[in-house]
């Protein structure tokens, strides 16, 4: 199934080029990729040198994740926000360079000024041809008044973010079904953001995948799982990953 995709990192610390080979391996056809440089790795390497690793394995990049240092900034009305307003446009542009289609962010809170600053890197991103797509981080309905404020943002819906809310069957996907542009597909426990591959945990995907079923969802199944203990090996975590994933949406 070619809407099947996977968070590059997933928790192992491997060289970038070594870590897109894996993901081509397990037969992954798009990857999910920070734009900027990785956070997780800390491996210092550009994007361009990311992105060039993910096209000499023939990968398509199904969403880019903007870089979180400055997302805090986006609330305050003066102190910082032109700041992080100018980097997250920077953060469109290269995503556009490297012709990613997606840009997801993540908010610190709804106020009043992260709507005003989201509105303007939400207005450029559409300029550019980019969709802003906003993560949810806490429970029950988070952007309500964003969405109602801001018409070109849309949705990520993450699946262990939500868990850790309450919601363990996409209540929270189906809300916002009209916005949802992409997933964060991964297991918990429900009380840490534990990040297993989804059927590790206790969250009820094939509730979620008949809710985005039933309302037409059209975007990626991403999987952004971390290893844990039982999985040893990134190119078996990568095919028990891929093969859930292609059982519960495929
Ligand atoms: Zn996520």
């Amino acid at each position: 199934m070619d809407r099947i995709g996977v968070y590059a990192y997933c928790g192992y610390d491997l060289p970038a080029e070594e870590r897109f080979k894996k993901v081509k391996e397990s037969g992954f056809k798009k990857v999910a990729v920070w734009c900027h440089t990785d956070f997780n790795t800390n491996s210092g390497i550009s994007e361009y040198e990311q992105f060039k690793f993910v096209k000499e394995q023939g990968l398509e990049v199904s969403y880019a994740h903007a870089p979180i240092k400055y997302a805090p900034y986006l609330m305050n009305k003066y102190y910082g926000a032109k700041e992080a307003v100018k980097e997250h446009k920077i953060y469109v542009k290269s995503a556009k360079e490297q012709g990613v289609k997606i840009l997801v962010i993540h908010l610190p809170e709804i106020t009043p000024a992260v709507i005003d600053n989201v509105a303007e890197v939400a207005a450029f991103a559409t300029d550019q041809g980019v969709t802003l797509a906003v993560e949810n981080l806490t429970g029950e309905a988070p952007f309500d008044e964003l969405f109602r404020e801001v018409k070109d943002i849309s949705f990520c819906y993450d699946t262990c973010h939500a868990l850790m809310f309450g919601d363990r069957e996409g209540k929270m996907a189906e809300r916002y079904l009209d916005r949802l542009i992409t997933t964060h597909l991964s297991d918990g426990d429900g009380k840490k953001d534990c990040h297993f591959l989804p059927g590790d945990g206790v969250y009820d995907f094939s509730a979620l995948a008949e809710r985005l079923r039933k309302g037409g969802y059209k975007g990626d199944f991403v999987l952004e799982a971390f290893q844990t203990a039982e999985y040893a090996d990134i190119s078996e975590f990568l095919s028990v990953g891929k093969e859930r994933l292609e059982r519960i949406f495929g």
